[in-house]
């Protein structure tokens, strides 16, 4: 990639998500040279640090680097203290971005890192505008970390207080799944191959399935996490945006406005629930102590009582062409067995099958998104020797690396998108908004429901009634 400049305005600079993912992305773009003069980072939160503090913390968050490199890195980091809700904030901090700007001969280009809570956005984008802060000779790029609203109603309001301010080609919504490897990687296997790309609908395909297992519990976001559950946490972006990838039409171009075209198409044919159709498809349930681990309700901050959901497991049908009567199963949660991200493509199987004394299995196209980026596809092989017996076997299709190169992390590639202005990996409004609408009718039919949650010991893979969700339809969960 060519070099870029640009001058980053991280709101939250001294946050968590900003020291875990965003100092170590941008440090790997400066390594490999994308931005090394030409620019500058300024951080603001309403501690106050000095520069010399900020810069010891940016150094910090990487650990594996070489002092010297880092101590480099670090020096084009600046520190305000700010409150987003202060005007007179946003005057020092036009003052500093300019000198910035010219310091380091930016030429005007700006990204707004919004990595703090959502409710302060709108306040920023008006600031920034109002205050003009942005610039006219360069670009003005807002980049928004999750969540995107509570539900449909509050995305929307949150959507239009920004796009109040910018439009919707410089608003960048962070969903990190679309930043890692395999998950980019559908796509390709999909519109890349004739072999999957005809196979690819309601005649071949049986069912779709989906996990994302966290290991860990509600840890430190205990506060948030409560009023979020795992339907929003993670089904309402990462799990539907993956839906999006493998139920998508073909796009005219690989481009961002063909790709997010389809996207949005297939996120508005999913089958919105009534109520009693959410009770027989949706599963929800919270962890229970087990193996030394602490109980949802017994966790600091979570109410004894709390009617959260720490995993949730369904099953969606998409009204398209393709996609009709095909069943996507998907499940998430937190203190599962092990963290994992993994999609698999279970075909149907041949119809008249000649080896009547067999039975064959079934071809599997398995994805794994973590822990490692494997492809593999299950066939049916003969046994070698004497007689006719059928073996199962792996054909492993997992992408060569050729250069022997490191796997970007999802935030390196996203920011390099961003500053290249390709929004390609990145969530438009309306898939934004069609996802909510299909989660609120879920979310609406269980605040309705007087039905308790099901229950999951931590280290399992969930509550029993998300293996009978698939046993009821003669299924099972491939990856158990
Ligand atoms: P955090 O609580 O660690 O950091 C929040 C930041 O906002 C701090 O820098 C704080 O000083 C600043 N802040 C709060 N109120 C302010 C005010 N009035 N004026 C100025 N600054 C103020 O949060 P985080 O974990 O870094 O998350 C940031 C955002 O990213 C949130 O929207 C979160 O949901 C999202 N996110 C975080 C993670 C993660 O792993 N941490 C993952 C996905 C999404």
């Amino acid at each position: 990639s060519t070099k870029q400049q640009a001058l980053f305005i991280i709101f939250g600079g001294t946050g968590d998500l900003a020291k875990r993912k965003l100092y170590p992305a941008l440090f790997a773009l400066y390594q490999k040279g994308i931005i090394n003069e030409h620019f500058a980072v300024i951080g603001t939160a309403r501690r106050p640090w000095t520069d010399q503090h900020f810069q010891a913390v940016v150094q910090e968050s990487l650990p594996d680097a070489k002092a010297a490199v880092a101590k480099k890195f670090a020096a084009h980091f600046y520190y305000q203290s700010h409150n987003v809700n202060d005007t007179e904030h946003y005057v020092t901090l036009k003052k500093l971005a300019q000198n910035l700007d010219e310091k380091y001969q930016i030429g005007g280009n700006r990204l707004f890192y919004l990595a703090m809570s959502p409710r302060f956005f709108g306040t920023i984008a008006q600031h920034l505008k109002s205050q003009a802060i942005v610039t006219a000779d360069g670009y003005n790029r807002v980049i928004i970390e999750k969540p995107f609203g509570h539900d449909y109603a509050s995305a929307a309001e949150l959507n239009q207080s920004i796009s109040k301010y910018f439009s919707e080609d410089d608003v960048f919504r962070i969903d990190h799944y679309l930043g890692k490897e395999m998950v980019q990687n559908i796509l390709a296997i999909r519109f890349g191959n004739n072999i999957f790309n005809s196979l690819w609908n309601n005649r071949y395909i049986d069912n779709l399935q989906i996990t994302l297992s966290e290991s860990l519990g509600v840890e430190e976001r205990a506060g948030y996490y409560e009023t979020a559950g795992a339907l929003r946490d993670m089904v309402q972006n990462h799990i539907l945006q993956i839906v999006s990838l493998l139920t998508m039409k073909m796009p005219t171009t690989y481009s961002e406005t063909d790709i997010r075209r389809e996207k949005i198409c297939a996120l508005k044919s999913l089958k919105v629930y009534q109520p009693q159709e959410v009770a027989t498809n949706f599963v929800r349930a919270q962890y229970q102590a087990a193996a030394g681990l602490k109980g949802y309700r017994q966790e600091d901050q979570i109410a004894p009582d709390s009617q959260t959901e720490t995993f949730v497991a369904g099953k969606l049908l998409v009204a398209s062409e393709n996609f009709a009567g095909v069943p996507i199963y998907i499940r998430t949660g937190k203190r599962l067995r092990q963290k994992a991200t993994r999609i698999d493509v279970v075909f149907k199987t041949v119809p008249g099958d000649i080896f009547a004394k067999q039975d064959l299995a079934d071809n599997i196209l398995t994805i794994e998104v973590e822990p490692e980026g494997k492809v593999s596809l299950q066939l049916n092989v003969k046994k070698i020797g004497q007689g006719y017996q059928l073996q199962e076997q792996q054909l492993d299709l997992s992408p060569e690396n050729r250069n022997g190169e490191q796997i970007p992390e999802a935030y390196e590639k996203l920011l390099l998108d961003a500053l290249m202005g390709d929004a390609t990996n990145f969530t438009h409004w309306e898939e934004v908004a069609y996802s909510w609408k299909f989660v609120d009718a879920i979310r609406q039919a269980w605040d309705q429901s007087q039905q308790p949650l099901a229950e999951y010991p931590c280290g399992s893979m969930g509550p029993k009634q998300a293996d009978e969700l698939l046993t009821k339809d003669h299924r099972h969960w491939i990856y158990k």
